[in-house]
């Protein structure tokens, strides 16, 4: 952190903000110039509320040099973190699929559609049983059934499970049922949620939220990271912006930004990102293609009839193709499906 003090600071004033910022166990290096002072804060400046010192009399501008987020940041941790699910691994060579209908609707259809996505090769089956609407009269999912019915699916499969979790007092029950626990878009900033989810060591897909800035979606995870838990997993959803035609705008400049700055693996999520059935197939090529370690793809027998997000949903067979088409382009970039 580079702190610039306004010309008329008095010495006495300077050494008071000196004592200040050392309480927080940093180095300050003084530079004086023949018009400002500079303060240089050396050690981890983390836990410095840089608001609390730009409001002192005496301060020009605080800035910070390095990102807030410390355990998310790739310059602490160089080698990319790959993430274990069972004897699957998010963040290596290979690219994982999740795949599955919006909302979880009936034993019949749940494991229908994990038969089908297992034969197309995905990775893990998604299935919302407690579904975030942004009606209170939309279909809110089948609740802790719906969980029970994602796990007669996996027993049926072998496919691992992905569901989204909506408030902190469920997570024993989602630690003890799922394979990796979904954080919502609208829960991104739950940070009850996230303290509690940094308690545990089961893999969070953390879903970008609908307004995050790239940086502010590190620091969701780095609370998680902060309580213990390294286990997470980022997924671009789309963002909201002046566009209407998409349901959001599929920020696919996320991915190698989040390679740039940390060392989690991204997904994409490409039916929530767009919100129409027939872009996810070259939404979700293009994901691949710019580095993508994953997808997440809405996938339904019967989008007419879905219960939710019927619109933005695949049917398996083309679930199938892309999944073929996928292959060759992981194949172009040195990786695997
Ligand atoms: C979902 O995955 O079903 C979902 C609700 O996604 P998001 O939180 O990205 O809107
Ligand atoms: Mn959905």
């Amino acid at each position: 952190m580079v702190i610039v003090l306004k010309p008329y600071a008095s010495k006495q004033q300077i050494d008071s903000l000196i004592s200040e910022i050392e309480k927080y166990e940093v180095t300050v290096q003084k530079v004086i110039g023949s018009n400002l002072t500079i303060l240089g804060l050396i050690g981890d400046t983390a836990s410095i509320d840089i608001d609390k010192i730009a409001i002192n009399e005496i301060v020009h501008k605080a800035m910070r040099i390095q990102e807030p987020f410390k355990r998310a940041n790739i310059m602490f941790h160089p080698e990319k973190s790959v993430i274990k699910v069972g004897d699957t691994e998010i963040g290596g060579g290979k690219i994982v699929t999740i795949a599955g209908p919006c909302s979880v609707e009936s034993e019949e259809q749940i494991v229908d559609i994990a038969r089908q996505v297992k034969l197309a090769g995905a990775t893990f089956l998604r299935g919302g049983a407690f579904k975030p609407r942004s009606s209170p009269y939309s279909f809110q999912g089948l609740g802790f059934e719906g969980l029970n019915l994602l796990k007669t699916a996996r027993q049926e499969t072998g496919l691992m499970i992905v569901s989204e979790i909506l408030s902190h007092d469920m997570v024993d029950r989602f630690v003890e049922d799922v394979d990796i626990i979904q954080v919502g878009a609208r829960n991104m900033q739950n940070f009850v949620l996230l303290k509690e989810l940094g308690k545990i060591d089961k893999p969070i897909l953390l879903k970008r939220g609908l307004s995050a800035t790239i940086e502010e979606w590190l620091m969701s995870a780095e609370y998680i990271m902060a309580g213990g838990n390294p286990n997470v997993i980022l997924c671009e959803r789309g963002i909201r912006t002046f566009e209407k035609y998409t349901r959001n705008t599929l920020d696919l400049s996320a991915v190698p930004s989040i390679k740039r700055l940390s060392h989690l693996p991204i997904i994409v999520d490409p039916s929530h990102a767009t919100g129409l059935w027939w872009m996810v197939e070259s939404m979700a090529r293009g994901s691949i293609a710019v580095g993508a370690d994953g997808l997440m793809v809405e996938v339904h027998d019967n989008p007419e009839k879905a219960l939710s997000d019927g619109q933005q949903s695949i049917t398996p067979k083309a679930f199938s193709d892309l999944m073929n088409t996928l292959r060759i382009i992981a194949g172009a970039i040195g990786r695997y499906i």
